[in-house]
């Protein structure tokens, strides 16, 4: 094995790259488009091609792509070769500037709820300078942005840049205020830990609804799960640790920067974190993340589970995304400072956060709002559909200082009289750790843990990023209009504060009385599934925000509105369809079969003994076939439901008959087929329980 130094980044045209094989002005012009975000010269774009194919050549690389991320939710890539013929009959290897910069990928079936009939099939590919490109086997990918021909975004990185760069324009107008001249740039940066399951490649093989859906849609209760809290932590199994080992040197190769790993609550369950990175990049790198985990594992004969709820009764798997604002002079905006001063800019940031979330709860909620998601958030999981922030005691009690004028009461006794230089040094509160709260601040960032672990982390940043950037925009107004510039602080960061402490909650997020509270007497929002979500993306501020900020126009917020219920009415689809398939081909079988063999056993043991009672096989019998019946007539209702479905025009009302009438469909049938696997000899049942699969990588 290579020392790690030497590996990392090998497959990565960075900057150390770039110094090395282009010549000082290419270097310096391309570095400019990567820190100023200033268009590239044609000229310098054709040096770049070559420099960059040279390298990938070097490489090993035959292929160059354009790599996105449409609205599928993972990433595309179509592969050319450099090959051009040359005329003595050989070829010579080519890539020129105008390739760099744009692609036209035929895209006519990327879904675009509805910006781009089929019969104009054009998009475009626009090359993101800002991350870098990289060898992925034999292939130069180049991260790219996907565009409509009449200009709309039909990805999720288009969205992404502009969040990013609405609230540098919005946070730049603050820092102005507060005298910080050498800043010239803001932005997001974002480290997603990433949660995944590995089961053994010929267990998953067996399970049709792994296979088809990613998660299991049936199997009962093994006789142990996480109840002993002893996987958490734990020592890693050799195999899982050879798997850990070749996953991290894969992706510090394409230099990612993977820290952290560990095995997570539910058996099978493990946890990567890397180190965090600017969001763009970090959205890139997570979305290689789990396409790596995914083929790494299939060469150890695992495959890595990225389902939000592969298991039910056990932990499902999300995805802390956490997010930082940050200047380009290395100030992290969310971070308390040394001096009042810098304590008050502190506080306007931190508030800024709490009115984004509070005023844009339903878009956050949204953002993460996936068929798969749906099992964790609002199914009594961690952590619920209602949205709070997670303060930690030290910041309430400086936050409630400053809303009631009274002396703080924290590490030295003085009024919260804000931009007034009596502001107190207060310590960062990084020791108490809700694990509940959807939206935790962590000392020196937040920390969104509604993602689910399958969500690109694209759609919660771009929401995140433009509500904050909206938020700011309006305090911008109002400080750059004061004639106190102090008291008008003050009087802002206290008025928010009043006017938002609804969203703070410090207490047990997972708590009925909580949700009681939150929605009854703070009337915080819970949407429990995504057809509940969707709509409030048409509400005229949510358009007014997305907009405004010019993060979507118009068509663009319709098409994403289309393909999020055309997406969750696909999955469920999926899903139904395989239970009923497993039902009518597996399971039904499996429990008839299994009925007249312990039938025939008993009539065999009584033509033997013609006094044998056989009461155990008797009831069984009696058992199973009545569970047989009851399977069958709900198999029955669910078919004639998924009959019915198809008469549904709208994906709106599709979408709610799903939730209503689908989903109640479906856990009755698994319920059935459970109680029908407890009772049925283990060598009969079609295919490996829940104990086989948790606890069957060894
Ligand atoms: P935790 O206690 O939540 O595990 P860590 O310090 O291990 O906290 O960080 C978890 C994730 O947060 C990592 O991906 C880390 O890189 C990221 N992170 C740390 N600091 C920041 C920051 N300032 N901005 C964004 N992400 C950060
Ligand atoms: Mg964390």
């Amino acid at each position: 094995m290579q020392a790690v130094p030497e590996m990392f980044g090998k497959l990565v045209f960075d900057e150390r790259v770039m110094k090395a094989s282009s010549s000082v002005k290419i270097y310096k012009a391309l570095n400019q488009t990567i820190i100023k975000r200033q268009p590239l010269d044609p000229s310098v774009a054709n040096a770049v091609a070559a420099a960059m194919r040279d390298w990938a050549v070097e490489n090993g690389a035959t292929h160059y792509t354009h790599w996105f991320q449409p609205l599928t939710g993972i990433t595309a890539e179509k592969h050319d070769s450099f090959i051009s013929p040359s005329p003595d009959g050989g070829v010579i290897m080519e890539f020129s500037g105008k390739e760099l910069i744009k692609g036209e990928p035929d895209a006519s079936s990327f879904p675009s709820g509805g910006i781009r009939a089929t019969f104009e099939a054009r998009g475009y590919t626009a090359w993101d300078p800002t991350s870098f490109a990289f060898i992925k086997g034999k292939t130069l990918c180049i991260p790219t942005a996907f565009c409509s021909y009449s200009g709309e975004a039909l990805d999720k990185k288009t969205p992404l840049l502009r969040s990013m760069e609405a609230l540098n324009v919005q946070a730049m107008r603050i820092l102005k205020l507060f005298g910080n001249e050498d800043v010239s740039r803001v932005t997001t940066s974002v480290g997603p830990e990433q949660e995944y399951f590995l089961v053994t490649r010929e267990m998953y093989e067996q399970r049709p609804d792994l296979v088809f859906t990613g998660r299991t849609l049936f199997g009962a209760k093994p006789p142990k799960g996480q109840e002993l809290d002893d996987h958490y932590f734990g020592v890693i199994k050799p195999r899982v640790q050879a798997y850990m080992d070749e996953l991290n040197e894969e992706l510090w190769k394409l230099g990612i920067l993977a820290k952290t790993e560990h095995n997570e609550v539910a058996p099978a369950q493990h946890e990567l974190a890397p180190i965090y990175a600017t969001t763009n990049v970090a959205a890139d790198h997570n979305q290689l993340t789990m396409e790596i985990m995914q083929k790494v594992a299939l060469k150890h004969g695992l495959v890595c589970l990225l389902h939000e709820k592969p298991f039910a009764g056990v932990n499902g798997s999300g995805k802390h995304n956490n997010w930082s604002i940050a200047t380009d002079t290395g100030v992290n905006l969310l971070s308390p400072g040394d001096t009042p001063y810098e304590n008050a800019q502190f506080l306007l940031f931190l508030v800024a956060v709490i009115k984004a979330v509070d005023d844009y709860q339903d878009l956050l909620r949204l953002s993460v709002a996936t068929a798969g998601n749906d099992h964790r958030l609002g199914a009594n999981e961690a952590p619920p559909a209602v949205i709070s922030i997670f303060l930690g005691d030290e910041l309430n009690g400086v936050l409630e200082a400053i809303e009631q004028d009274k002396p703080y009461a924290g590490t030295e006794k003085s009024f919260m009289k804000l931009g007034v230089d009596v502001l107190p040094k207060f310590p960062k509160d990084t020791t108490d750790r809700n694990r509940t709260s959807p939206f935790a601040f962590t000392g020196n960032k937040f920390e969104f843990r509604m993602l689910g672990s399958s969500n690109s982390i694209s759609c919660a940043n771009i929401m995140l990023n433009a509500a904050v950037a909206q938020v700011l925009e309006g305090f911008a107004d109002i400080l750059e209009k004061a004639d106190n510039f102090e008291g008008a602080l003050h009087d802002l960061i206290k008025q928010t504060i009043i006017d938002h402490k609804r969203i703070i909650f410090n207490g047990n997020g997972y708590d009925d009385a909580w949700i009681k509270e939150a929605t009854e007497e703070r009337g915080l929002l819970n949407f429990r599934t995504t057809p509940d979500s969707v709509p409030c993306i048409l509400e005229e501020k949510n358009v007014y925000l997305l907009t405004h900020q010019h993060i979507y126009n118009e068509t663009e917020i319709k098409s994403r509105h289309d393909i999020t219920y055309g997406n969750y009415n696909r999955i469920l689809c999926i899903e139904a369809n395989t239970m009923i398939d497993m039902v009518r081909k597996q399971i039904l079988p499996a429990v008839e079969n299994y009925t007249a063999k312990v039938a025939q056993g008993a009539a065999a043991i009584k033509s033997v003994s013609p006094s044998a009672a056989c009461k155990s096989e008797t009831k069984l019998v009696e058992r199973l076939s009545g569970l047989g019946d009851v399977i069958d007539e709900r198999a029955e209702i669910l078919e004639k439901a998924m009959i019915e479905l198809q008469d549904v025009e709208d994906a709106v009302s599709m979408a709610n008959e799903i939730r209503d009438v689908i989903i109640p469909a479906m856990a009755d049938l698994r319920a059935a087929c459970d109680e029908a696997e407890t009772v049925t000899a283990k060598e009969a049942w079609p295919f490996p329980t829940y104990a086989d699969l948790l606890f069957g990588v060894r």
